[in-house]
């Protein structure tokens, strides 16, 4: 039997790319810095990817289906330049607020992509810039990156959202923290 896939989840805005608040233009898309290299070493330790976006700008108008679908085309485009592969992108069209299961803080989305790919949830990863990120990856079954930025000091892990596993400041400390805890397995065999 095939050794199930290990896979990161990604949070899109303010995570793979630059938070633009209702992004509506490919024009826009900027990686977060150190993304692409970061991605690259995760890939070669075996991860594979998936991102996981709430866009609830589709329902409310503010973003538009056809400029979501070349958004994703275009982040395809960049990493698959650099040789990184994206598995699938799930989107929650959700309104905000919704008690909806593959909205997040829902892990619909992660839950969906593991029964799809094969991925098993206890190798994998979630990051993101928000604490809904960080609870959909422990309602999963996974392991969490908060990757804190300015604009996330106005999140507080609070209504009983669970704490990340790691906080980190930018994509190289992310790297480190996800290969630490690939050696530490490494040698527990
Ligand atoms: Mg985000």
């Amino acid at each position: 039997m095939n050794p199930k896939r290990k896979a990161i989840f990604l949070d899109r805005d303010g995570t793979l790319i630059v938070e633009r608040n209702y992004l509506n233009d490919a024009e826009l898309v900027e990686m977060m810095p150190g993304s692409i290299a970061c991605l690259r070493e995760l890939r070669d330790l075996g991860f594979e990817f998936c991102i996981v976006t709430n866009q609830s700008g589709l329902i409310s108008g503010r973003v538009h289906s056809h400029n979501l679908e070349a958004i994703h085309a275009k982040i395809r485009r960049i990493l698959g330049e650099a040789g990184i592969d994206v598995v699938a992108i799930y989107v929650a069209q959700a309104p905000s607020g919704a008690d909806d299961f593959m909205r997040k803080p829902s892990p619909g989305m992660l839950l969906t992509a593991a029964e799809e790919y094969r991925i098993d949830l206890a190798q994998s990863w979630m990051i993101g810039d928000k604490p809904i990120d960080v609870e959909a990856g422990r309602r999963a079954g996974c392991r969490t990156i908060f990757f804190k930025q300015p604009h996330s000091s106005a999140f507080r892990f609070e209504q009983g959202f669970a704490s990340p596993h790691f906080e980190c400041h930018n994509w190289e400390q992310i790297l480190n923290a996800i290969k630490e805890q690939a050696i530490d397995a490494h040698r527990a065999i």
